[in-house]
Formats: structure tokens, C-alpha cells, sequence
């Protein structure tokens, strides 16, 4: 790169770490997992920060971390695939020893892949992820790469936050997305789309069940296939209590290191296993794990009847919060506006205490919860 960029990118970097430090969210999905290959990821934050650099933005929300986190998500899923089932014993296992709070945090272990600098990673040196050679090292060669390139280029999700009440600024990359590639990821008017994220630990299912019914909110599901086998009890209460649930895969692994052939397996023996469980047919909605995706992917997914649904607010909820359940009740309430697609992962203790106070709040503020079906489907 050139000085001019490097000097961007470098500035950017160091806006992200201070907005880091300063507890500013950022909004993408956890890192990614990473064993595989790729890391890959990249620069591609500096483009946020810049623009949000010019835009004046304080916060940007970078993309997600990329790597590591989901680790645990990760592994499990890939034990999965391999020790079918020994393995749920021993995810299980894994998840509760591990007291990781999120999806991604978990396990620290996991190599990661190290994306760009700045997302956050480094700090969050438990969670962290980075090694950014770990994912060289992989060598695996996996097919895909995960950079990529041309419509496979890898690209994650990102949003630059705006003054309170302000739909944020979205990545540029949207702008080039056709009819024939089927996203949300704000809706509009006085509605707010709570989409809860299993990629991990199921956490306190108890209090998350009872929270929602209690204030009569409707949720967004998106959870892994590898999480539905394990309390495929759960997911049928999700569905009697009226909650929509939708696809995000077998095993929550990065889609940019998949093959076709491989994704659309992850997205058609997820149909399977839900029509199994519920006995009912998959909502036609997708969210990529850890907001990784590609054009080519986000096109394909989208002919096989999927709209992927992205996010106008998340929360680093994959590691421990600082202020307890104080976090994420500002997180979401300093970024409430119109439409708003909120991420949260379930696995994260201090979302599922706040979510009583969150909903009553975001309530107060004349926001009405709502399904994502009742979003105009794109056209
Ligand atoms: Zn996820």
C-alpha cells in the first residue's frame, strides 16, 4: 500500500483501538473460527474507518473480529462433523467448563485468525483471537480461500454508528448488491427486530424464554444446527411461544472457507433437522456466522430462497462485560432507532439479565418488537 493509504489505515486503526478502549461497540458477529484457513480477513476495516474517520463518526463498528471467536462454536461444530456423536457429549462438556460468555469468546484457544487489526481483538486478549498465523498455518487448503477474490473476495459486516436515534452507515459493498442477492439489515419505522444469535452456548435458556413471554416480545433465532440437536427441546418452545426461527448453518463456521458444496449442505441439512425437530418448515431467512459472506455466496444463498438478514447494532458480546448487564442495556439503547436489526448472542450472561430491562425499555420508548417476516421482503 501506498504511504497515503497505509497513513489511513494506520489512523483508522488507532480511532478503532481508542473507540475500543472507549467500550464503543462494534457491531459485527465474533470472530470467526478459524481453524481453517482463514484469516483473511482484513483490511477490510480500514475502509470503515475511513469512512467514518471522514464522516466525523465516532463510532464505527468495525467488522467483526475475525477469528476466533466462535472457536468454541467452531470446534464443536467440526467435531461434529467428524465424531458425529461422541461429540455432543463433548461439546457440552467444553461449553460448560468454559464459562465463555459468548459465542465467540470462547474458547481462547482457538487460533485465530486475526483480522484486522482493528477489531478488536487485541484487547480482549481473552478473547482473543488473533493469530493471524493461525490461519496461515493452516494450511489446509481448503478450497475456498479465504480472502478471496472478485465476487468471492471475503467481506464482513460492519455498520459506523451515528448520534443516538440515527440509522447508522452501512459498508459500501451494499451498494453493489442486486435483486438477486436478498439482504436486510435495517427496517424502518417505529419497529425493532431483536435477532438472538446461537452460534454458541445456549445459556440461561430459563430466563431468556421467560423474559420475552413475560413482556410478550417476539424474537429472531438464528441457531446453529449443531445447537439444535443439543436442545432440540428448546427449539420447540421457541416455535409454540411464537418466535421465528431461521438458518445459520450446521456448525456456525466461516461460509468463506466452505465450497458451494459445502454451504449449501450446511443450509439444506439445517432445513432437515428443523423440519425433524418442529415438524415445520425453515422461515426462508439466513444470517452468515460471524457476518462472514461474499457476493457469490450472498447471491447463492439468496437463490435458494434465503433473504440474509445482517445487523444495525451489536454488542462485543462475546466476552465478559465490564459493567455487567449495564453494557448491553447502553449498548442497545444508545443505538436505538427506526428498524432497528438488533444482534445479540444468547450465549452472553450479561444480555439474557439485561433483556428484561432492554425490552421493557426499548418498549417505553415507543419501539414495537417485531418478526422479520413483517419486513417488506426486498424486491
Ligand atoms: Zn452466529
Amino acid at each position: 500500500m501506498n504511504n497515503k493509504t497505509k497513513a489511513t489505515w494506520m489512523l483508522a486503526a488507532a480511532l478503532s483501538l481508542m473507540l475500543t478502549a472507549c467500550g464503543n461497540e462494534r457491531a459485527a458477529e465474533p470472530p470467526a473460527p478459524t481453524e481453517s484457513p482463514k484469516p483473511a480477513e482484513t483490511p477490510k476495516p480500514a475502509e470503515s474507518k475511513k469512512s467514518s474517520a471522514s464522516t466525523g463518526d465516532s463510532s464505527v463498528v468495525p467488522a467483526p473480529p475475525a477469528t476466533s471467536v466462535n472457536s468454541e462454536s467452531a470446534k464443536d461444530a467440526k467435531a461434529e462433523k467428524d465424531t458425529k456423536e461422541a461429540k455432543e457429549t463433548k461439546e457440552t462438556k467444553a461449553a460448560k467448563d468454559k464459562p465463555n460468555p459468548s459465542e465467540p469468546a470462547d474458547k481462547q484457544s482457538q487460533p485465530s485468525g486475526a483480522t484486522g487489526a482493528v477489531n478488536d481483538n487485541g484487547k480482549t486478549g481473552a478473547s482473543g483471537p488473533k493469530n493471524p498465523a493461525a490461519a496461515v498455518t493452516g494450511g489446509k487448503t481448503k478450497e475456498p480461500s479465504a480472502a478471496g477474490t472478485g465476487d468471492r473476495k471475503a467481506l464482513s459486516w460492519y455498520y459506523m454508528k451515528k448520534p443516538k436515534g440515527q440509522v447508522p452507515n452501512f459498508p459500501a459493498e451494499t451498494k453493489s448488491y442486486t435483486k438477486d442477492m436478498k439482504a436486510l439489515w435495517v427496517g424502518t419505522g417505529k419497529k425493532v427486530y431483536l435477532t438472538i444469535d446461537t452460534g454458541g452456548p445456549l445459556g440461561d435458556i430459563d430466563t431468556l424464554v421467560k423474559s420475552l413471554k413475560d413482556n410478550k416480545v417476539k424474537a429472531n433465532f438464528f441457531i446453529a444446527g449443531y445447537n439444535v440437536k443439543k436442545n432440540p427441546d428448546f427449539i420447540r418452545t421457541l416455535v409454540a411461544d411464537g418466535h421465528l426461527i431461521a438458518n445459520h448453518t450446521m456448525t456456525h463456521t466461516d461460509m468463506n472457507t466452505q465450497t458451494d458444496e459445502q454451504v449449501r449442505k450446511e443450509i439444506e441439512d439445517y432445513e432437515k433437522l428443523y423440519k425433524d425437530v418442529t415438524g415445520k418448515d425453515i422461515q426462508p431467512y439466513f444470517r452468515f456466522p460471524y457476518g462472514r459472506y461474499n457476493m457469490h455466496l450472498l447471491k447463492m444463498v439468496s437463490d435458494m430462497g434465503y433473504t440474509s438478514v445482517f445487523w444495525s447494532t451489536a454488542m462485543r458480546d462475546w466476552e465478559p462485560r465490564k459493567n455487567g448487564a449495564e453494557d448491553p442495556y447502553n449498548d442497545i439503547m444508545n443505538n436505538l432507532h427506526d428498524g432497528n436489526i438488533i444482534l445479540m448472542h444468547q450465549g452472553s450472561p450479561e444480555n439474557i439479565q439485561a433483556l428484561d430491562k432492554i425490552v421493557k425499555a426499548v418498549k417505553k420508548a415507543g419501539y414495537e418488537f417485531a418478526l422479520l417476516s413483517d419486513i417488506e421482503p426486498p424486491k
